[in-house]
């Protein structure tokens, strides 16, 4: 092994990511006290949250009728009744004051007439326990509200004492023989040199995996560092196999298409010119979930009702909104359709496919952002000095599928729960504890096993290899030999790292190396995910199976999936050790309220 000089650093506090939820907790724990460090490999407001377009929902009711307590209910509709009811009551109850909070920072929201935050319509948000109709409930700053809010939290984060460590490269934890994780090792990704994080806690704040797929709306930073890290710690990921298709990403480029465009009154169409989704969903139609919407349009290409030459797309139509609107509420997707398939919207209908967008499963913790795993008969355990929040994260509040929009509120409502739970826990400036100089190793080889990869594989043949693999094998819909096959070739696809070759040695902005070590973090979730979704036998949420599907007489895939909420309302854990063999376990779902401000909302039919 080349011997390292390492640069060691000592805070109270360490964030790995500068995304929304990264930077909500850097500058609260900051606030409070706590001197924090904020890591992060792509400059913050390039994080992929500048990327979200639709908004962020809190039952502000300034637009109509509203509650928190039908957020409650939506989200864990929404969920498939997987999601931690504990953590969602949490979530919806603090949006309130959160979005608030959030204004007055200085997020530059749309107005409604009389000056109030703008609310658009999302899917499966609902007044009255879904009777009353659709809520207005999403809050947004036109169609750049990712922009807004990462723009306004970087401001903060720099009016209060926080330090950044901007491109820099988080390789891994460092856990103690006790399982007490006691920092972070990094490299500066610009001159090569390794630091090693002390800190009283780490936070992963890393964001989402969306890169395991072919197609996705994803930035290309979204490897999943962070899961990666947890998995080589020999701590498991909860929820994996649950991977949201967001239905409008662009055909063929992947851009996404906001659902706010349906929220302001955009519909689909197939190749008869029909409305089908009045067919799938007959009260939300195109509002209904991500995962209906999905499914439906797989269902119309399938059935050849599709749009295109190759009968294989649908189409999204907003010619009858007008210019007005369109420049006023959607002017970013207006400019993205033009760009990437070449429409003007207020002419012609915009091609879109079911794209990957969203990672519900993550690193598990509880709503205070505290890593979680299950040790003895305590499913709850925390993992003493390590927390994640955001997309890395699954707390659960998202279940088997997430609401639109309700990721934003994720990411500040436990980026701040994460920052008033530190505070709580750790006194600041508390020294350190010593540390054997060999706590280091594990992680350095890690490194040299990129850094010297002398195989014959290129890390983006690997790369494409497995993201064809996982969207082939874990799609939209899936089926038992589907699976069963993808799990064989993720496992090929996971030993195949063995036979990488990095061809750049250098430390200074090796983007080969960087990008291999990624791929091994893409690597090991995407053999989870495989192996999760053929472990889970039943169709929930986005996990849609073909084989616990209801079919018409003529053998064609009906509307409904079998959900087995006996055995199977359970969170999904997995592990996975450096020779790819994965381990899954269960947690129970919290089927409990920190109040009695909201009941338990106990399993039926998901219908919208
Ligand atoms: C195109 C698009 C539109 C969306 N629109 C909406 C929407 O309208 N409403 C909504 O609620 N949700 C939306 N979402 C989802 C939501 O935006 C994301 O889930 C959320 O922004 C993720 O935020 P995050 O803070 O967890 O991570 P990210 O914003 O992805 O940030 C991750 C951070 O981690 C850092 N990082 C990662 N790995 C390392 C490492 N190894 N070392 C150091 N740093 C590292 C990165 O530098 C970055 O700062 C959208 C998503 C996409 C892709």
């Amino acid at each position: 092994m080349q011997s390292y000089k390492i640069q060691q650093h000592k805070y109270d506090v360490v964030v790995v990511g500068a995304g929304g939820a990264g930077l909500r907790a850097t500058f609260g724990m900051a606030a409070k006290g706590l001197s924090t460090a904020c890591i992060t490999k792509v400059f913050p407001t390039r994080s992929h949250t500048v990327a979200a377009q639709g908004g962020m929902s809190a039952a502000l009711a300034n637009m109509g009728e509203d509650d928190w307590r039908y957020h409650f209910y939506d989200t864990i509709k929404g969920s498939d009744w997987l999601g931690d009811q504990d953590a969602i009551e949490y979530m919806c109850r603090e949006a309130i004051p959160a979005v608030i909070e959030l204004e007055h920072y200085g997020v530059p929201f749309s107005r409604t007439e009389d000056g109030k935050i703008y609310q658009r319509p999302f899917g499966g948000m609902t007044v009255r326990y879904g009777e009353g109709g659709p809520a207005q409930r999403t809050c947004a700053a036109a169609d750049r509200t990712g922009h807004a809010i990462l723009h306004t939290l970087y401001q903060q984060s720099l009016k209060h004492d926080a330090r950044f460590y901007i491109e820099f490269f988080a390789l891994d934890l460092i856990m103690d023989a006790d399982g007490v994780c006691r920092g972070v090792i990094a490299m500066d990704m610009a001159e090569g040199t390794i630091h090693l994080f002390r800190a009283h806690s780490v936070v992963l704040a890393t964001g989402g995996y969306g890169r395991a797929y072919f197609s996705a709306t994803s930035a290309h930073t979204c490897t999943g560092d962070g899961g990666g890290m947890v998995l080589r710690a020999g701590l498991p990921l909860q929820d994996m196999e649950f991977v949201q298709f967001h239905p409008t990403g662009i055909y063929g480029a992947g851009c996404l298409i906001t659902e706010g465009v349906r929220g302001e009154g955009g519909y689909l169409t197939n190749s008869k010119g029909e409305r089908f989704m009045e067919r799938y969903a007959p009260n939300a139609k195109d509002l209904a979930s991500r995962d209906v919407v999905s499914r439906a349009m797989t269902i119309e290409v399938r059935e050849g009702r599709g749009v295109g030459a190759a009968a294989d797309h649908i189409h999204l139509n907003l010619m009858h909104l007008g210019a007005d609107v369109i420049n006023e509420k959607l002017p970013g997707i207006a400019e993205s359709a033009h760009i990437f398939a070449g429409v003007d919207v207020a002419k012609q209908p915009i091609p879109v496919q079911p794209t990957v967008h969203y990672n519900m499963g993550g690193i598990p913790t509880n709503y205070h952002g505290e890593v979680v795993r299950k040790a003895g008969d305590n499913p709850d355990t925390v993992v003493p000095g390590l927390f994640a929040i955001g997309e890395a994260a699954c707390v659960s509040v998202h279940g088997a599928n997430r609401l639109g929009s309700n990721s934003l509120l994720d990411l500040v409502v436990f980026g701040r729960a994460a920052a008033n739970r530190a505070a709580e826990i750790i006194k600041p400036g508390t020294p350190h504890k010593n540390l054997p100089a060999s706590i280091v190793d594990k992680a350095l080889a890690n490194l040299d096993r990129a850094r010297y990869a002398n195989g014959s594989t290129p890390t983006a043949d690997l790369r494409l290899r497995m993201q064809r693999t996982m969207q082939e094998d874990a799609s939209v819909f899936r089926t038992a030999e589907g699976l069963q096959r993808g799990v064989k070739r993720m496992q090929e696809c996971h030993a195949a790292y063995n036979d990488v070759r990095v061809t750049d040695r250098s430390l200074v902005w090796n983007s080969d190396l960087i990008e291999t070590l990624e791929l091994q973090n893409l690597l090991d979730q995407a053999l989870v995910t495989m192996v999760s979704a053929e472990n889970r036998k039943e169709s929930r949420g986005a996990q849609a199976r073909e084989d616990f599907w209801t079919h018409d007489e003529a053998g064609n895939l009906g509307h409904e999936g079998k959900r087995d909420d006996e055995n199977w309302l359970k969170h999904t854990i997995c592990t996975v050790d450096d020779k790819g063999k994965t381990e899954i376990d269960y947690r129970p779902v919290h089927m409990y309220t920190l109040t009695d401000d909201v009941q338990v909302v106990p399993p039926k039919a998901r219908t919208y």
